[in-house]
């Protein structure tokens, strides 16, 4: 009977000393970010005119690889059309996807959207012309109605229900008992993958940007709303620029351009036939 109330008794101290090991990394990851120089401010920015996106041989390469992650890449995509990115993974889809919003500065080459280079515009404006949806999908620790607002501070309860119905999460919503006023939970732990996403698209639909970026996996990764999320999709994209990460050559018979990534480089380019 003692030893087995001496053990109870030193579970706390074990449980300490893994909440310290957590917390020293957390704080290491924390003085990461903050010693991480910032990025250069664009005051004047330039506005761009219109909303195609050109990638002219852009190349770019991570940190401490030896091999470049694009070389020379060069693609148009004209403004309101779609474009598919497909290859293998590793090919490069993922990184082209990420230049834009200037996650990183390519090497060599420029990135222009309307025209105007994105190292020349504001952080406002870059993202209020681009709208990503990516495969890791974030609700924050909110009520469902600001987490979708967020996209658009001023939005009337009237539009978060209209993007919300547009991303056929609406009648999900209205069926939880406390509707827009739920709470997400940390990082939206009580939704599915397939909700979390659809929240995430009437966000998206919200913040209504003249570009989308967009991961198809995301349409895939919960089979049972598949088709409730391939329906968001096409809402969030009508009349559109829209350049998406294809990982199924079915989904993309109707888009107009189709590149075919292969380590880095663009290996061929055209429409499905
Ligand atoms: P895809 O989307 O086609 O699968 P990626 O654009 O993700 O390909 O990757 C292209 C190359 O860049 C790969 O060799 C990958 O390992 C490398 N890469 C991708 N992201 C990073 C990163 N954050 N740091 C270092 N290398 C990366």
């Amino acid at each position: 009977l003692l030893s087995t109330g001496m053990v109870e008794a030193f579970l706390p101290l074990m449980w300490l000393s893994q909440f310290l090991r957590k917390s020293r990394t957390s704080a290491q990851r924390i003085m990461e970010l903050l010693n991480e120089p910032a990025m250069p401010a664009v005051l004047d920015g330039l506005k761009a005119k219109d909303a195609t996106v050109c990638f002219d041989e852009v190349t770019f390469r991570y940190e401490r690889r030896d091999e470049d992650a694009l070389s020379h890449v060069s693609f148009r995509v004209e403004a309101g059309s779609t474009t598919a990115l497909v290859g293998p993974s590793g090919a490069g889809k993922s990184t082209v996807a990420k230049l834009l919003p200037r996650f990183w500065d390519p090497d060599d080459g420029a990135i222009t959207l309307g025209g105007v280079d994105v190292r020349e515009m504001t952080q406002e404006d870059l993202m209020n012309t681009v709208t990503f949806v990516f495969q890791d999908t974030y609700l924050f620790h909110d009520t469902l109605a600001n987490n979708i607002r967020m996209a658009r501070p001023e939005a009337t309860d009237e539009m978060v229900v209209q993007a919300a119905k547009a991303a056929q999460i609406h009648d999900f919503i209205e069926s939880l008992p406390e509707a827009y006023e739920t709470h997400a939970g940390d990082r939206g732990a009580r939704f599915s993958g397939g909700q979390r996403q659809r929240i995430t698209i009437a966000r998206a639909i919200l913040r209504d940007a003249p570009i989308i970026v967009l991961d198809e996996a995301t349409a895939f990764a919960d089979p049972e709303s598949e088709e409730e999320i391939i329906q968001a999709i096409t809402h969030l994209t009508r009349d559109k620029t829209v350049l998406t990460i294809a990982h199924r050559l079915t989904t993309i018979t109707h888009v107009d351009q189709i590149l075919v990534f292969d380590k880095g480089e663009i290996v061929e380019r055209g429409p499905h036939e």
